[in-house]
């Protein structure tokens, strides 16, 4: 089956909206694609080792990339392979998986899908709310259930609501913004974006809905049904104590809408780099893949990093193995270089450590059940409409997403996706209880549909939150943390630091400008690439400038301290 992406094609002789700035408006998607490579490093460091602390996706991406210029990469990893794209299989049924991560890829994803289509991975439309991807859409806000195909057929207020929303993204030129993304015209788009970035920094999201022209003059209800069925993916009212710049970001770069699930899930993207062996590559023999390697497995999780006697980084892992590397990069949650690793302090300065303990995360919980078939299409005699449909609510369950893995096979159910304090109420629960809380509340929407009869196998749930190897989901910057991000996002550009400070790279969803969407953590790690190259003495070729060519040009703007 052929994936059919890209449902915003180019418009006015524009290309489509993909995740091109707005803060560092540099094209990674033409950069991993051009013919002449990456780059290239001197040929006697050929085969020196990186270490890479975490094989999520950021982390084998930089794996992957580096292996190609002929690094040899040493992954730790004090979990499991995938980090936060984890498709958890449901006992017994191979392939229909439980997505406890990323699971809705937007389209202007485009690194990402570089390596999805690479792979030659499945892609097809996410089931979302009111698209042709979910069939029905129910919406049930304090106590009232309204059944729609599309958003024409539910009353009113809820086009106003979206209308609204609208407007109130005029008020800041949206339109100039996106038009600009699409011309990947950089001068416009760092001068409408750069205006922004000092007065947004400091307000929330809820600041800027309940402050917009356009939502002033409704009413409370309006901003209370935006904040749950919102743009796109709905439940937005989790974020409403966000910086309105990180909001911003997600509408402008169109992250919030045409979604597509990777088929058989997500985690087959991080697997697949790592059993990948790359067509062209320097150094390392034809079929040499990250897997090879490593004789199959990475290292253990790290336990410390110090700088050691030679200048060189030392890194232990969990059972005491030591080795010294000239470059280190750290994809982990950045929490977690203050609490599960040793780091040595005078590794960062003390602003990139107050960057890194400043980031603040979100908290998330998904339920899952694996259902006999996907029943949910039944008609229901009376009404004619399918019995049960992917469902917003205000109640516990937030939102319920249905899922067909195809004809014959069984279907499956997330019962329950939230954030933040909705699943701060699922934290203390084990799973049987967690989905029974959660068949409770959907019982009030379908009191005639009997889901428990349905299920098969065991239920599946994550708390990111509870993990001492994540601590939280995903970034989400407060008010006042542009400067946080903007620390950690140049780190890569290390020549003007002190030496005691090169050679440790960091990369990843926290160091992004679009946390909790999969691309920003793979155009971090294209940076640390760059940042690994330059640091081993390499360079890009003449045709195909990296992010570290341009960076003086493209930098994302400084606000003083
Ligand atoms: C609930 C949820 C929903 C999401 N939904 C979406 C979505 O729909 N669409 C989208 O685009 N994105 C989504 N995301 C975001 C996306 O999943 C992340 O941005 C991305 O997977 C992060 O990758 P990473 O490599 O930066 O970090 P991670 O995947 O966290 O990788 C870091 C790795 O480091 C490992 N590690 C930790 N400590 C150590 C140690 N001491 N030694 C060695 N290794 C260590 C961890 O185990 C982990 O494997 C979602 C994320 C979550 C949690």
């Amino acid at each position: 089956m052929v994936n059919e992406r890209g449902r915003d094609g180019p418009q006015g002789g524009k290309g489509p909206v993909t995740i091109f700035g707005p803060d560092f408006p540099f094209p990674f998607d033409d950069w991993i694609a051009h013919p002449a490579g990456l780059g290239s490093i001197p040929a006697e460091r050929h085969g020196e080792e990186v270490a890479v602390v975490g094989a999520g996706i950021s982390g084998l991406v930089a794996a992957y990339e580096l292996m190609k210029l002929g690094v040899k990469p040493v992954v730790y990893e004090a979990s499991q392979m995938g980090g936060r794209l984890r498709s958890q299989a449901f006992e017994g049924a191979e392939g229909v998986v439980a997505e406890l991560g990323g699971m809705r890829f937007p389209v202007s994803s485009t690194c990402f899908y570089h390596y999805v289509d690479m792979l030659g991975l499945q892609t097809r439309p996410f089931p979302n709310p009111l698209t042709e991807a979910a069939g029905s859409t129910v919406i049930d806000l304090e106590g009232v259930t309204h059944y729609a195909h599309t958003v024409y057929d539910l009353p009113p207020l809820f086009a106003q609501v979206a209308d609204a929303w609208e407007l109130a993204l005029q008020e800041v030129r949206f339109a100039d913004i996106q038009s600009a993304i699409r011309a990947r015209d950089v001068g416009t788009l760092k001068s409408l974006w750069n205006d922004l970035v000092p007065r947004w920094d400091d307000r929330t999201f809820y600041d800027f809905v309940a402050s917009s022209k356009a939502f002033s003059s409704l009413s409370f209800r309006h901003r209370e049904v935006f904040g749950h069925v919102g743009f796109g993916t709905g439940g937005w009212d989790s974020d409403y104590p966000n910086s309105m710049l990180e909001i911003f970001r997600v509408v402008m770069t169109n992250c919030d809408q045409d979604q597509h699930l990777v088929v058989g899930g997500a985690e087959q993207v991080p697997r697949g780099l790592w059993r990948c062996c790359p067509s062209r590559l320097a150094y390392w023999p034809a079929g040499t893949s990250l897997a090879s390697l490593h004789g199959g497995a990475p290292k253990a999780g790290v336990a410390r990093i110090a700088r050691d006697g030679d200048g060189r980084i030392a890194v232990t892992d969990a059972w005491g193995d030591t080795r010294g590397y000239a470059a280190v990069l750290a994809t982990c949650q950045g929490w977690l270089l203050t609490t599960q690793i040793e780091c040595e302090e005078s590794l960062f300065s003390q602003k990139i450590w107050m960057a890194l303990d400043r980031t603040r995360y979100m908290q998330s919980s998904k339920t899952f059940v694996m259902v006999d078939r996907p029943f949910w299409k039944d008609k229901d005699p009376r009404t004619g409409r399918d019995v049960m449909s992917m469902t917003l609510t205000d109640r516990l369950t937030r939102g319920t997403y249905l899922f067909e893995a195809g004809p014959g096979q069984p279907g499956v159910i997330c019962l329950t996706y939230s954030w933040m304090s909705d699943a701060l109420k699922m934290l203390p629960e084990p799973v049987d209880r967690r989905v029974r809380l959660a068949l409770s509340a959907l019982h009030k929407i379908y009191p005639d549909v009997d889901i428990a009869s349905h299920i098969i196998s065991d239920p599946i749930t994550v708390s990111w939150e509870a993990d001492r190897h994540f601590l939280g989901a995903f970034k989400g910057a407060l008010p006042g943390h542009y400067r946080y991000n903007q620390r950690m996002y140049a780190h890569f550009m290390q020549d003007g630091l002190p030496p005691e400070q090169q050679g440790i790279f960091i990369a990843g969803d926290d160091v992004s400008w679009t946390p909790a969407w999969v691309e920003g953590a793979v155009q971090t790690s294209l940076n640390a690439v760059w940042g690994i190259m330059h640091h081993l003495g390499g360079r890009t070729h003449p045709d195909n400038p990296g992010p570290g060519d341009v960076f003086a040009d493209l930098a994302p703007i400084a606000l003083p301290d």
